[in-house]
């Protein structure tokens, strides 16, 4: 009896159990299942080499990305608002939240600001953790999107938003949806300033996100394949009782409609935002350099 649990068990435990694949070194697209090579997919910045899926990708990842040169400088957001509802579903929200830093790693919410240079112009960029409850908007979110458009005026730099986000967080409930006015309100400072506010839309950018800055983008971009969305295609489907289109909701569908600018690969996004803030943010030839004393003329 020793023998077959002492040896034989263990050895067919060992044979029928899952092999875990060490997480740092392999990852499996989520679109075609291919294992890819981590050190390979991070060079092609979370792109999968098999089917082209654009991946999920951490804030900071975005952020090195964007800015020029991968430096930027984060800046000390509010902390978060704690648990104003008391809300509770099958746990508590403070549990909930505590969990999501402890898995982060960071003490932060969803949202990340940062400031730096693209294209050698000043710029702002917040970017949504999808991994952190879901990108979700609660008054932290809130809070860091008017941060980051109090920045950008104050810098004189470009707003870049990148969200990816469930849409509001339903655990602070109404204080939730009000960060829908509140992050307008940030994007509408940045542009009475005249500076140039532009959004990145990622996968998924949905609900109250959807329903507010993410769609006021002087100009707006989106990745390859990206859900963007108020509801859910199925909740839709359910109600108006008709088979949606193919590829509703995903970018290149929102580009023919209009909704969408331009889809960008991943690749060229950092080139394409430089281009679209020097093209906003370059002063025009000055006119006073065609007067012959070199008087400044204002015109
Ligand atoms: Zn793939």
């Amino acid at each position: 009896m020793n023998w077959l649990t002492n040896f034989v068990l263990p050895k067919i435990r060992a044979a029928v159990a899952k092999r875990d694949v060490p997480e740092n070194l392999w990852q499996k697209c989520a679109d075609c299942g291919q294992m890819l090579f981590r050190r390979d997919l991070e060079a092609a910045l979370f792109v999968c080499s098999n089917c082209g899926a654009h991946q999920r990708m951490t804030p900071e990842g975005r952020l090195g990305m964007i800015f020029d040169g991968g430096n930027y400088t984060t800046i000390e957001l509010p902390a978060p608002a704690g648990d104003p509802l008391k809300f509770r579903d099958l746990k508590r929200y403070t549990d909930r939240l505590k969990e999501a830093q402890n898995r982060a790693g960071h003490p932060r919410d969803a949202a990340l600001v940062a400031h730096g240079s693209i294209g050698s112009l000043p710029a702002v960029v917040a970017c949504f953790d999808f991994d952190f409850m879901a990108g979700s908007m609660g008054q932290a979110v809130g809070e860091a999107l008017l941060a980051a458009g109090r920045l950008a005026v104050l810098q004189e730099a470009a707003l870049i938003v990148v969200p990816a986000s469930g849409g509001a967080r339903m655990q602070e409930g109404i204080l939730s949806l009000m960060q829908m006015p509140r992050t307008v309100l940030a994007v509408e400072m940045v542009k009475e300033a005249g500076l140039p506010y532009i959004v990145l839309l990622t996968n998924p950018t949905t609900g109250g996100v959807s329903a507010s800055f993410a769609m006021l983008g002087d100009v707006t971009l989106a990745e390859p394949g990206a859900v963007v969305g108020f509801a859910g295609a199925r909740v839709i489907e359910e109600t108006i009782r008709e088979k949606l289109p193919e590829g509703f909701q995903r970018a290149e569908y929102l580009l023919e409609h209009g909704i969408v600018d331009m889809v960008v690969p991943r690749k060229e996004i950092a080139a394409t935002l430089a281009r679209i803030i020097r093209l906003l943010m370059s002063p025009a030839p000055s006119l006073a350099a065609a007067t012959p004393d070199g008087r400044k003329t204002a015109f």
